[in-house]
C-alpha cells in the first residue's frame, strides 16, 4: 500500500485524524505514490492554536535573530537540492532542471527576506512638534495562512512563508494536495535551521481544511494563489470575515510579436515559455499574437520546433517536457484541444495521439499548436494550463494591445520587437501586472514584487518584495513627548504643531 504522508504541526510531524486521504500520484507512470492525509476543522483549530501560541515570542525575537534562522535555512536548501527538486519532479512531472530552476527562484525570496532589519527600519521626525518626536514602525500581524497551488510546490510557498516569518509571524501552508511533499521537506528544514516550533505549520487538506482556515478567528491574514474561481471565492470569504487577503488567479498571457521582431528570437521565447513546465505556469504564454503579415513565418517556424519537442518523464535528463499533473488535468486539457478543433481553429500539431513506451499510464500530452484562433473561442477566452500555444492573427499593433487589453486576465504579457516606441507605447498603455519587452515570461525577481492585474489577482497587494513586507506587517505610528518638555497644560483644541 501507498505510504501515508501527515501534517506538521507545532514542531512535529502529526499523523492524519480525520479518516479522509486524497491520492498523490507519480503522474509520469499514472501510480498512487502516496495518501496525503485531508485535514478536519478540528485538525486546523490545532494548528492555528500552535501557531497562535509561538505567535508572541516569535515576534518579541528581534529581527537580525529571525533573519540569522533563515539565513541557516537557505544554506540547509540549497545543500539539499537534488532531494528537493527530485519531490517536485516526483509528484509534479516537470523536468528536474526545471524543478531546480524554481526552488532557486524560491530561495531567492529567501534571500530577500534575510535583509528584514533594513527593511522593518521604519521613519522617525524629530521635533514634529516642539520636543514631540514621531516614528512610524511595522508590526506583525498574528498566525498568518498560505493556501497554494499544484504547479509550484516549492517556489509559491516561498513568495509567501519567507517573508511573512521575517517579519514576525507565524504561518500555516496548506499546499496542494495534488503535491503537499515539497512543503513538509521545507518544514523540516525550518525546524533544522532553529525555527521555534509552531512558528511555521504545514496542515494537509482540501476545501475543508480552507474553509476552517478561512473562518478561524486567529487567522489575521491569508495568501492563496491558485485558479481565478478559487481565489474569488478566497477573497470575499476571507475579506468577510475581517482578515487581510491577496488571491492570485489564473492567466492567459499574450505574447505580441511585431512585424519587425527577429522571428528566431520570438519562436526560440514562444517554445520555451508555451511550452516549459507542459504549459501549467501562471506565467506561460499561451496566445501568441502575430501582428501584420508575422503570422505565416511565425507558424512555419514554430510547426516543426513543436513536433520535435522531447516529451518524457521529468526524471529523464533529456526530457524538455513532462506529464501533466493527474489524469483528470490530461483530460480537461484535451477536452480543449477536442474543443479548439470543434470551434474551427486549425490544428496545426497535435499531441494528443503521443504514447511513451514504458509509461503508457503517464498523463502525457505532445505539444498542441492552433492556428486562426480568434476572441470568441473559449480555446482563446479561458484558461488551458497545458502544453497548447494559440496563435492569433491581429492586422496591427494597436489591434493587439486591444485584444490584450479586453481579454478579463491581467497577469503577464510581452511584445517582441526592435521598435523602441512601440515597446515603450506598449508597456504604458497595457493592462497587466507584468510586462516584458523581448522577454516572454517577466516574473519579478524576489526584490520587486509579483502579481497582475483584473480577474488575476483579488486584493491590494502583489507577493512578495516590498508589497510582501507591507501585505506581512501594520502601520504603527507613535507620537511621544517626555514629562520635561514644554507643558502645555490641558488643551481642549485639536493639537496643531507649535
Ligand atoms: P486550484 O485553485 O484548484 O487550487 C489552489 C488551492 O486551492 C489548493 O491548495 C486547493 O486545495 C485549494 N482549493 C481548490 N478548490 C477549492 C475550493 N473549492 N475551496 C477552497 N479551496 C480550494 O488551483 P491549482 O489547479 O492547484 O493551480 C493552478 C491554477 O493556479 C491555475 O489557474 C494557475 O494560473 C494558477 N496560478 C496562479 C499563479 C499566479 O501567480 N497568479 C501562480 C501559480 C498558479
Amino acid at each position: 500500500m501507498a505510504k501515508s504522508l501527515h501534517h506538521f504541526i507545532n514542531g512535529a510531524r502529526v499523523e492524519g485524524a480525520s479518516g479522509r486521504f486524497g491520492d498523490v500520484f507519480n503522474p509520469a507512470t499514472g501510480e498512487v505514490a502516496s495518501r496525503v492525509p485531508l485535514a478536519s476543522t478540528a485538525e486546523v483549530g490545532q494548528a492555528v492554536a500552535a501557531a497562535a501560541a509561538a505567535f508572541p515570542a516569535w515576534a518579541a525575537t528581534p529581527p537580525l535573530r529571525r533573519a540569522r534562522v533563515l539565513f541557516n535555512f537557505k544554506a540547509l536548501v540549497e545543500a539539499n537540492l537534488d532531494e528537493f527538486a527530485a519531490l517536485v519532479t516526483a509528484e509534479h512531472g516537470k523536468v528536474l532542471s526545471d524543478a531546480k530552476g524554481s526552488c532557486q527562484r524560491g530561495l531567492e525570496v529567501v534571500e530577500f527576506a534575510c535583509g528584514i532589519p533594513q527593511l522593518l527600519k521604519g521613519e522617525f521626525t524629530e521635533n514634529v512638534g516642539t520636543a514631540v518626536d514621531s516614528w512610524s514602525v511595522r508590526q506583525p500581524l498574528g498566525v498568518v495562512a498560505g493556501i497554494t497551488p499544484f504547479n509550484f510546490p516549492a517556489m509559491v510557498p516561498m513568495w509567501m512563508f519567507p517573508i511573512a516569518l521575517a517579519c514576525g509571524n507565524s504561518f500555516i501552508l496548506k499546499p496542494s494536495e495534488r503535491d503537499p511533499s515539497a512543503g513538509l521537506f521545507m518544514a523540516e528544514m525550518l525546524k533544522q535551521a532553529g525555527l521555534p516550533d509552531g512558528v511555521f505549520n504545514v496542515v494537509n487538506g482540501d476545501k475543508e481544511a480552507v474553509d476552517a482556515l478561512l473562518h478561524h478567528p486567529d487567522v489575521a491574514a491569508v495568501s492563496f494563489v491558485g485558479s481565478t474561481p478559487i481565489a474569488e471565492y478566497i477573497y470575499h470569504t476571507a475579506a468577510a470575515q475581517n482578515k487581510r487577503v491577496q488571491a492570485l488567479g489564473g492567466a492567459k498571457n499574450h505574447m505580441v510579436v511585431m512585424p519587425d521582431a527577429d522571428l528566431d528570437q520570438a519562436t526560440d521565447a514562444l517554445m520555451g515559455a508555451a511550452y516549459g513546465s507542459a504549459g501549467e505556469r501562471c506565467m506561460a504564454v499561451s496566445v501568441a499574437v502575430a501582428v501584420g503579415g508575422v503570422g505565416d513565418a511565425l507558424i512555419e517556424r514554430l510547426e516543426p520546433r513543436v513536433r520535435a519537442l522531447k516529451v518524457g518523464p521529468g526524471a529523464d535528463p533529456e526530457a524538455e517536457m513532462g506529464p501533466l499533473v493527474t489524469k483528470q488535468h490530461l483530460e480537461k486539457v484535451r477536452g480543449y484541444v477536442d474543443l479548439g478543433v470543434e470551434e474551427g481553429a486549425k490544428l496545426v500539431v497535435d499531441g494528443r495521439g503521443l504514447k511513451l513506451q514504458g509509461y503508457e499510464n503517464g498523463y502525457f500530452l505532445g505539444g498542441c499548436l492552433f492556428d486562426q484562433v480568434t476572441p470568441e473561442m473559449r480555446i482563446y477566452k479561458e484558461e488551458i494550463f497545458g502544453p497548447v500555444l494559440s496563435v492569433v492573427r491581429a492586422p496591427d499593433y494597436d489591434s493587439a494591445v486591444r485584444l490584450v487589453n479586453e481579454h478579463e486576465f491581467g497577469n503577464g504579457a510581452a511584445i517582441f520587437t526592435r521598435d523602441g516606441d512601440a515597446a515603450r507605447d506598449f508597456s504604458a498603455k497595457i493592462d497587466i501586472g507584468m510586462v516584458g519587452v523581448n522577454v516572454p515570461i517577466p516574473v519579478p525577481m524576489a526584490f520587486h514584487s509579483f502579481g497582475g492585474w483584473k480577474r488575476s489577482l483579488f486584493g491590494d497587494h502583489h507577493m512578495h518584495g516590498p508589497e510582501g513586507v507591507r501585505f506581512y506587517t501594520k502601520l504603527k505610528t507613535i507620537t511621544s513627548r517626555w514629562p520635561t518638555g514644554i507643558r502645555a497644560g490641558a488643551e481642549f483644541v485639536m493639537p496643531t504643531m507649535r
